[in-house]
C-alpha cells in the first residue's frame, strides 16, 4: 500500500494586459493567480488540485503525510476540521482525488459512480456589456456550437445589461438557453457595495421572465434564505446560486427552505468532490439541478466537470467563455492542453487516470510568485 509522502503548494501569477474586468469585481484584475498543489505519494505518483490559494494551510500537511491515499472520507473530515479553523483546503481534496484515481487506475469520474461521460457545457461571460457587445459575444458562442449563455447583470450599470439580455433574445431566438447571473451572493474584500433588496430582485426577475431566461443567478445574499424562497413564489425564472456557500448544513437549510432550484458549489472553493458528490445526489432526489460553478482555472474545471459526470449529470455545466478579454489560453495556462468542448458544445471527459490533467512546468516556472493575488 503507498503512502502520502509530501504537499507541496506553489503559487503563481498570470499578467493580465489589458486587465480582466471581471464584472463581480469593482477592480480591473491586472493579474490571474493560481495556487498549485501537489501531493506526492512513497511510489512516485503525484496528485494535483487548484482553486482556493491555501492561505492559512502551513502547518497542516502533516495530518496527511504516512496516510492512505485512498482513505478518502477520514481526509474528508480533516478538511472540513481545517476549513473551521484556517482556510479552504478544497484544491486538496481535488489532488487526493487524482492520486487515488492515479492509484486505482480509473478516471475519478467512474470512480464516483460514472452516470455520463459526456457534459454539454454552457458559455459562461465574465464581463457587463453594451447590447451591441453583446450580441457579437452570443454569436461568437452559437458559431462556436454552444446552445446556452450567461451574460452577467450588476447594479451601476443594470438597465443596460437587461437591455443586453433582451438585444441578445432578439439577436439569436431560441437558438440559445440564456441565463443571468447577479452576482449579489457574495462579494470581494474591498467590495462594500450592499447586496440586493428582495424588491430589487423580483423587480428584475419580472424583466427575466420577458426574455425566457433559463435561469436567475444569485439575486440575494447568500444567506437571506427567506427572500430566496419568497422570490421563487414571486417568479416563474428558476432561482440559482450557492457558489461558494461553505457547510453542509447550510445547503441542508436552502433545501429544506426550498430556496434554489439550481445549486452550484465549486468543488475547489467549498466542500470538495469528497462531499459535494454526496449533495449532488441529494440535491438531485430533491427534484433540484447540481451544476458547479467552475469561473476559475481548468483544473477547477476539470474536476467540477468530473465530480458532476460521475454523480448527478446536470444538463449544463459552466464553462468561462468572453473572448477577447477571457479566453482558453489565459483560463488553462497552467495545462499543456486547454479544455475544449467539441462543435456541438459538449465537454467529453479523459479516459486518463486521476482528473486527466497534465500541467505545463515551463509556464508554472514563468509564473512563479511569492503569493496568489489579483492586483500587482
Ligand atoms: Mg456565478
Amino acid at each position: 500500500m503507498s503512502r502520502i509522502k509530501s504537499i507541496e503548494i506553489s503559487h503563481h501569477q498570470l499578467p493580465l494586459e489589458p486587465p480582466f474586468p471581471a464584472s463581480w469585481d469593482p477592480v480591473p484584475r491586472e493579474l490571474f493567480p493560481c495556487t498549485i498543489v501537489r501531493v506526492h505519494d512513497d511510489e512516485g505518483r503525484v496528485g494535483i488540485g487548484s482553486g482556493d490559494a491555501m492561505h492559512g494551510f502551513a502547518g497542516f500537511a502533516r495530518y496527511f503525510v504516512g496516510q492512505d491515499p485512498l482513505d478518502i472520507d477520514r481526509h474528508y473530515t480533516v478538511l472540513s476540521n481545517i476549513g473551521f479553523h484556517a482556510c479552504r483546503p478544497w484544491p486538496l481534496d481535488a489532488a487526493l482525488w487524482d492520486l487515488a484515481g492515479k492509484t486505482r487506475g480509473e478516471p475519478v469520474w467512474r470512480m464516483l459512480g460514472g452516470t455520463t461521460d459526456r457534459i454539454r457545457a454552457y458559455a459562461s461571460t465574465g464581463v457587463r456589456r453594451t447590447p451591441r457587445q453583446m450580441t457579437r459575444v452570443a454569436r461568437a458562442a452559437v458559431e462556436r456550437g454552444f446552445t446556452a449563455l450567461k451574460l452577467r447583470i450588476g447594479d451601476d450599470t443594470l438597465e443596460e445589461n437587461l437591455a443586453a439580455v433582451s438585444a441578445v433574445r432578439d439577436a439569436v431566438g431560441d437558438s440559445l438557453e440564456l441565463m443571468v447571473d447577479c452576482n449579489q451572493g457574495w462579494r470581494m474584500p474591498w467590495d462594500t457595495s450592499p447586496p440586493w433588496e428582495l424588491a430589487t430582485a423580483v423587480k428584475v426577475a419580472r424583466r427575466l421572465e420577458d426574455e425566457r431566461v433559463h435561469w436567475m443567478e444569485e439575486p440575494l445574499d447568500r444567506g437571506d434564505y427567506e427572500g430566496h424562497a419568497a422570490l421563487r413564489q414571486e417568479t416563474s425564472v428558476p432561482i440559482a446560486g450557492g457558489e461558494v456557500t461553505r457547510e453542509p448544513y447550510e445547503f441542508r437549510e436552502l433545501l429544506r427552505r426550498e430556496c434554489l432550484d439550481v445549486f452550484q458549489p465549486d468543488c475547489v472553493f467549498t466542500m470538495g468532490i469528497s462531499g459535494l458528490r454526496h449533495l449532488a445526489r441529494e440535491v438531485a432526489a430533491a427534484g433540484k439541478t447540481f451544476t458547479p460553478h467552475t469561473w476559475g482555472n481548468g483544473i477547477g474545471l476539470m474536476a467540477n466537470l468530473q465530480l458532476t459526470a460521475g454523480t448527478s449529470g446536470a444538463p449544463f455545466i459552466e464553462f468561462p467563455f468572453d473572448p477577447p478579454e477571457w479566453t482558453t489560453e489565459r483560463r488553462d495556462f497552467m495545462l499543456t492542453r486547454t479544455i475544449e468542448p467539441d462543435d456541438e458544445g459538449w465537454i467529453k471527459l479523459p479516459d486518463t487516470p486521476g482528473l486527466g490533467i497534465e500541467l505545463d512546468e515551463d509556464a508554472l516556472r514563468r509564473t512563479r510568485s511569492e503569493s496568489a493575488a489579483y492586483t500587482g
